[in-house]
């Protein structure tokens, strides 16, 4: 298209030359005129700069008609190659030629997908290009040979960093600072063993920095998170980050792990129903009783997680529990997890279980009204509940480690100290 308009300038700029040639009167003065002209004749082509040719998919824009568009209801590569009247032979050709570089079946409603074509007596493609994900996608190269690769498209990373105050939840406030919404998870992740995320509340604040992807411009997700701070309750908590025996972990500013060896619930995101009591109206059985651990709402299916380390004892039905799982951490501590729509795939007595593996999906089975956990905690054989516990954190830094971590930590947080929050309005 660009070289198309710089054509059309040279033209019109040469005319203007010709045209001067006929609006002169004496021959010196034609010669005056003539090099005015030429000498803004060049000017104008210096100022219109040769623009790069465009490229898609590695392939030169200039060089074909393109048409986009995504993949509809039904939808597959023979019906579209068939649109631009490509014959049911050469459909056959590609397909095979296909079939060790992309399962053509792999081909989904509202995915992108570009056709490049020449248009001399019929639509000839020569290329058909289908987006896979932000990144990956597949060339059909319809020409002669035919042939069909893989090509990813370039991710770029950038630094950034964003500062909030809560006024509903992190995910909102998000959103309204205008920063990608993703960063939510990630900072709950980060946070889960040492904030109480069921309790953040107004005033609240936090700061990140972080790495984002951006595919042509666009983000495609959070990469590495750098750092934190989250204000919560006035109690300001760093998230720095430090190696310790070949783990990467984030650490506070004494030294202690963020992590805890529990996680503060089973699941990621989700309410409590009902908390650990000594006397509760059970809503199944119409009377009081104790309610002997903390249930989480939650929609059926949503994943469960081991809250710590350790080795199943049960993964099993019974008729109150439903599907249930139970855990043994270490000599004191049990953790068990009931009403699970399905117990995961390998999930049985003396089956060892990392914190945050899954090991069920919400669900209702047993004794329960809807979908919920509800999560049990033993403490030396004994029911207790679990958010008065005042949980173990994993291991801090340790004394070699801390002149280290000291130059780490003072270098982070002057950096995210200089951050300022957004005007409280
Ligand atoms: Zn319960």
């Amino acid at each position: 298209m660009k070289k198309v308009w710089n054509r059309i300038i040279v033209t019109s700029l040469f005319g203007l030359v010709i045209g001067s040639v006929f609006m002169a009167s004496s021959e010196d003065e034609l010669a005056d005129i003539i090099v005015d002209q030429i000498d803004s004749v060049a000017v104008a082509l210096a100022a219109v700069p040769e623009e790069p040719p465009v490229f898609r998919y590695g392939l030169e824009e200039d060089n074909f008609l393109i048409k986009d568009a995504k993949i509809g209801k039904n939808e597959n590569l023979s019906i579209i190659l068939r649109r631009f009247d490509v014959s049911h032979v050469d459909i056959d050709r590609i397909a095979r030629k296909s079939t060790d570089v992309f399962n053509l079946r792999r081909i989904k409603q509202g995915k992108k997908y570009s056709v490049f074509y020449t248009e001399d007596s019929a639509k000839h493609v020569q290329y058909l290009v289908y987006q896979d994900n932000h990144i990956d996608y597949y060339v059909f190269d319809m020409r002669d040979t035919m042939n069909v690769y893989k090509g990813e498209k370039e991710v770029t990373v950038e630094r950034k960093m964003v500062a909030g105050v809560i006024n509903s939840s992190l995910y909102q406030t998000l959103a309204d600072i205008g920063a990608n919404v993703m960063l939510a998870n990630e900072m709950s992740d980060m946070y889960a063993w040492t904030i109480n995320f069921y309790k953040i509340q107004e005033g609240d604040k936090f700061k990140v920095i972080f790495e984002e992807k951006f595919v042509e411009g666009k983000s495609v997700g959070i990469g590495q998170i750098k750092s934190a701070v989250f204000e919560h309750q006035k109690r300001e908590i760093y998230a720095i980050p430090f190696e310790q025996r070949g783990i990467p972990a984030f650490y506070d500013l004494q030294g202690n792990g963020l992590r805890r060896s529990f996680l503060m619930a089973p699941l990621k995101f989700s309410r409590i129903s009902s908390r650990y009591s000594g006397r509760r109206f059970h809503p199944v059985q119409k009377r009081y009783k104790a309610h002997l651990g903390t249930d989480y709402a939650a929609p059926k299916g949503t994943p469960i997680m081991a809250t710590a380390d350790g080795t199943v004892t049960h993964a099993k039905y019974k008729k109150y529990n439903g599907n249930y799982v139970k855990i043994k951490h270490n000599s004191t501590y049990s953790t068990q997890y009931l009403h699970m729509h399905k117990i995961a795939n390998g999930m049985k007595p003396g089956k060892r279980v990392r914190q945050g593996d899954i090991i069920g999906y919400v669900g209702s089975t047993g004794l329960a009204t809807g979908p919920h956990v509800c999560y049990r905690f033993w403490k030396n054989g004994k029911q207790v509940d679990a958010l008065k516990q005042n949980l173990p954190p994993s291991d801090p830094i340790t004394d070699e480690n801390k002149a280290a971590f000291d130059k780490v930590k003072e270098k982070i947080k002057e950096e995210l100290d200089e951050i300022k929050y957004e005007e409280e309005s």
